[in-house]
């Protein structure tokens, strides 16, 4: 199913997987988000059950783009394309939302990671001077890394794992990576920052010791994106992220870099490192996801 046929009335379906709600919704051909509903990621038979009765309604829609949280098998040579892999969210290993909405509704599905798509998404939203090319870092219940240059996700057969990225950093701080002791996402995801603290981090100043550490880790993975693929813009969000850690962020960047990366004085990080903006960023990049899998068809 590499082909749709699309009338002036025909949808595309677009979905965010999360790792505690899906954002499902529907765009028209002009990329507008017409509709969106919140579902709740439970079993995945209660969450595709959810998902089907709001789909089911749209009989315009003629692909999917989709989204999600991974590890996902995204080989395009295999018979499992789509599938999600050792993933710890219960009852979700194995589930292959790509086929699943496949053979329901008769139509082409695009998938990728969700970190990836809102990456894409966000390049979307944006006029970005060709060639360009932006990162988007995630850091919520996990960490992740998306790039996406002159509007195409960068990957091969597989997708990053840049939240396991290892710094050699010593730390008494528990890991919560059950593979890695001292993996950027192990030591700092949203997941161990509140386990670790005890607390939400929008609850804790800025000033307190426990965001130093939070904030040394993000800057160096922030570093070593910016010396791996010299991205023009780097956005950050997820739960973990707010307002107020961008300044102590940019400080430790420029102190890595030590004026040896080019255009990294603070005023210049401070254009270059952005928060995520309120958009629909993964819906508007499941959009283009369909789109850029299916160009001249
Ligand atoms: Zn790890």
């Amino acid at each position: 199913m590499n082909s749709f046929e699309k009338s002036s009335n025909s949808l595309i379906g677009v979905i965010e997987g999360g790792g505690t709600k899906f954002v499902i919704g529907v765009a028209d051909f002009s990329g507008t988000i017409i509709e969106t509903k919140k579902v709740k990621t439970e079993t995945p038979e209660k969450t595709l059950t959810s998902i089907f009765k709001f789909f089911d309604f749209y009989s315009q829609i003629v692909g999917f783009g989709i989204g999600t949280f991974g590890p996902l098998n995204l080989d395009p040579d295999s018979e499992n394309l789509g599938q999600t892999l050792d993933t710890p969210k219960k009852g979700w290993k194995g589930v292959n939302i790509k086929k699943v909405l496949e053979r329901r509704y008769q139509v082409s599905v695009a998938i990728d990671t969700d970190v990836n798509v809102t990456a894409l998404g966000c390049y979307k939203n944006h006029d970005y001077k060709s060639p360009a090319l932006i990162s988007y870092i995630t850091v919520g219940t996990g960490i992740g890394i998306g790039s996406v240059f002159d509007g195409k996700i960068m990957r091969g057969r597989a997708h990053s794992e840049a939240g396991h990225s290892i710094f050699g950093i010593h730390t008494n701080e528990k890991s919560f990576c059950p593979f890695h002791n001292n993996c950027v996402e192990g030591l700092a995801s949203g997941h161990a920052f509140k386990s670790n603290f005890s607390a939400q981090g929008d609850q804790i100043p800025i000033s307190d010791p426990l965001w130093n550490f939070e904030t040394t880790m993000l800057s160096l993975l922030i570093y070593n994106t910016l010396t791996f693929l010299a991205p023009d813009f780097i956005f950050i969000g997820g739960g973990l992220i707010n307002a107020s850690i961008k300044k102590p962020l940019i400080d430790k960047v420029q102190k890595y870099s030590n004026n040896y990366l080019p255009n990294t004085n603070h005023a210049e990080l401070n254009e270059k490192i952005r928060l995520l903006p309120k958009e629909n960023n993964c819906l508007i990049g499941a959009y283009f996801l369909f789109l850029n899998q299916h160009e001249g068809t």
